[in-house]
């Protein structure tokens, strides 16, 4: 059985404070990922600081940007108003991950920090580097289906599980973090980080920093988006690959474009390239086959995930052109 201390804090400052020098302390607000790691004996603090209390619920608009708390429930921002209004790639995404009672838990600030779901990784019995350094990579040769196809290494395959994560890549959301310094804003693609040679860090928070908030910043997106998930079942499934899609339309002309796929990395992995590829292009198929192609450049299979090299260009090329409104 773990031993552990638990406290309560009601405000930023005494959540960051109360895990000052305890590197092994977590937050903990709905438990959904953390508490399955504790009961597997994968993930073993030593001081849980129940946030739950502390009023990051909010979800404002504010000098043009959408600040969404990091307490903010998945199914309340899937459902808010403003959300739907002004970025429903956000509550697509959100609608495709877990499931209602899951969402129903799982806070905007714990889904960005959700850990890998590699078999290995909850396996104590098995070799994985993210979770024992040094111990190996049980993935690399062993069941890889799920696995990542860009910027894995030797050390780790795995892939980041959320697609709330790959909605917000593309939307160039930043997450504000409060820590014993104050406050300081990480742009989401820079938030979470490829394995190297450390995959036991999934992310650049510092061990005593706190996420309060997302912040999104308009844009005019809101007409034409898709979130595109392909997974083995139709609910409750991780992705197999996923594709968020904004565009902005001038007539049949795209005048700007977002794209970024879920269950291929690390980390949600956005597509610059291809999303460059688009502007000042007609919608149309060959267009997005073409951006598609782009996007797969420097893809890499392993053993069980070749299929992944196949239908990764179907899901971006369909996610388009469901964006574009041409299905
Ligand atoms: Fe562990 Fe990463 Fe290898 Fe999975 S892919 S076994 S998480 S090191």
């Amino acid at each position: 059985m773990i031993q552990f201390s638990y406290e309560r804090a009601t405000t930023t400052k005494a959540a960051v404070s109360a895990l000052a020098n305890n590197t092994s302390a977590k937050f903990i607000a709905g438990g959904t990922n953390l508490v399955d790691l504790m009961k597997r004996n994968v993930m073993a603090p030593t001081k849980l600081v129940d946030i739950n209390a502390v009023p990051l619920k909010d979800i404002q608009q504010k000098n043009g940007k959408t600040i969404i708390g990091a307490l903010a429930l998945n199914s309340q921002v899937a459902d808010d108003k403003m959300i739907l209004e002004k970025h429903p790639l956000l509550s697509k995404a959100l609608n495709a991950g877990a499931s209602a009672q899951i969402r129903n838990m799982a806070t905007v600030g714990g889904n960005i920090m959700q850990r890998t779901r590699c078999a290995y990784f909850y396996d104590t019995a098995l070799p994985c580097n993210k979770r024992q350094p040094g111990s190996g990579c049980g993935a690399l040769e062993g069941a890889n289906r799920m696995h990542a196809i860009f910027g894995s290494s030797a050390q780790c395959i795995a892939v980041h599980p959320s697609d709330m994560c790959v909605a917000l890549v593309a939307l160039d959301a930043t997450v504000v973090v409060a820590g014993p310094k104050g406050e300081r804003r990480i742009p989401f693609g820079e938030f979470h980080r490829l394995p190297g040679d450390h995959p036991e860090k999934d992310n650049t928070l510092q061990s005593n920093e706190l996420i309060t908030a997302v912040e999104i910043p308009d844009n005019a997106f809101s007409k034409n988006t898709h979130y595109f998930k392909v997974r083995d079942r139709a609910s409750y499934a991780f992705a197999l690959i996923s594709v968020a899609a904004a565009l902005q339309m001038d007539g049949k002309v795209i005048k700007e474009a977002r794209l970024a796929m879920g269950g291929v990395a690390h980390k949600p992995w956005r597509l610059l390239e291809a999303e460059k590829s688009l502007v000042g292009k007609e919608a149309n198929e060959a267009t997005f086959k073409q951006a598609a192609e782009i996007a797969m450049q420097g893809a890499k299979a392993y053993k069980n995930n070749a299929f992944k090299l196949k239908l990764g260009p179907n899901v971006i090329v369909e996610a388009l052109k469901n964006a574009a409104g041409l299905v």
